[in-house]
């Protein structure tokens, strides 16, 4: 099959990556030769390290690097393509646009998926002439390490388009869940809950966060704590999530105090130091004090 992977920055050049070691051809396109050149480099780099550690044969990896090329060229890019995976920044305007385009590209029967994250995807399909070949593939990240795409039915979305799409997620090796085209989809609506549901209780002074974090990860075998996991994706990320959760579905995902005062003291997790946790070198090296409720 033909792919083409529009943007191709964190998620672009993973989705590249994955579809191309399936044996798909894969075409990978982005606005600037810089940023296409350190797809591929990314790309390159990833799977050195699979054959490093013995995941990847020398074989595979030329092989897959063969089927992949990058372009600026949009029209380039799509020509061919039997699927669009557009992975451009999470900007509706932007997501539309790009969608509208490369429906005047492509033939009458590819099919194009956005990753989006977040944005209702029967927003952005409504900017097509025939938008039930169009619906959600939510990849995470690292694409390489991840087993999982959130297949998101949007209201236009055909039976065939979710056929296509869902046997596509299955040849890369990844497991498909149908989900509606609903905010947060499954994985970040229940992730969240989870994650906001744990600050109360820090909050409450119900126990400490690295309490709650291993009563989740021995008593319920996750691999890491909701409070860790905040720390790691960022807290202002968690709090954007939040905010925009709380406008579509109401209350109950109403960001604790607790999160928006660390938020606007910069305690933004790992990234900067401090969150729920105190971290060095990217390892958690204490507990913040800031845990009370003022
Ligand atoms: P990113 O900023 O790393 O990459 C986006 C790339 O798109 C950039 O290289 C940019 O130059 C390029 N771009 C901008 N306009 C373009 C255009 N018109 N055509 C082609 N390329 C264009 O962003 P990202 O983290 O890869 O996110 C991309 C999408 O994936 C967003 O919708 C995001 O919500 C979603 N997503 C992100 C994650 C994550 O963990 N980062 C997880 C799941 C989904």
């Amino acid at each position: 099959m033909q792919v083409s992977v529009l943007g191709a920055g964190t998620m672009g050049h993973g989705i590249a990556q994955v579809a191309a070691m399936a044996g798909h051809e894969v075409t990978m396109r982005d606005i600037e030769a810089a940023y296409v050149e350190d797809g591929l480099d990314a790309i390159e780099s990833n799977l050195r390290g699979g054959v490093d550690r013995d995941k990847v044969t020398s074989d595979e990896m030329a092989a897959t690097l063969d089927r992949l090329s990058g372009t600026t060229s949009l029209e380039a890019a799509v020509a061919d393509a039997d699927l669009v995976v557009e992975a451009v920044p999470e900007d509706m305007e932007l997501k539309r646009e790009t969608v509208a385009e490369v429906e005047s590209l492509v033939d009458d029967d590819a099919v194009i998926a956005s990753n989006t994250s977040s944005l209702s995807v029967t927003e952005i399909l409504s900017a097509l002439e025939r938008p039930e070949r169009g619906l959600g593939l939510h990849f995470f990240n690292p694409v390489h390490i991840m087993g999982l795409v959130e297949v998101v039915v949007a209201e236009q979305t055909s039976e065939a388009t979710l056929a296509f799409a869902t046997e596509f997620v299955e040849g890369i090796d990844k497991t498909a869940v149908e989900v509606g085209d609903s905010p947060g989809f499954a994985s970040s609506r229940l992730g969240v809950a989870l994650g906001v549901e744990a600050m109360r209780m820090v909050q409450e002074g119900v126990a400490s966060p690295a309490d709650i974090d291993t009563a989740m990860e021995l008593g319920y075998n996750h691999p890491m704590g909701p409070l860790e996991l905040g720390d790691v994706v960022g807290l202002d990320v968690r709090l954007d999530i939040l905010e925009y959760l709380r406008e579509e579905l109401g209350e109950r995902f109403r960001p604790p105090q607790i999160l928006k005062r660390k938020v606007r003291a910069g305690k933004l997790g790992k990234k900067t130091g401090e969150g729920f946790y105190v971290w060095e070198d990217g390892e958690i090296v204490g507990a913040s004090e800031d845990v009370m409720d003022r």
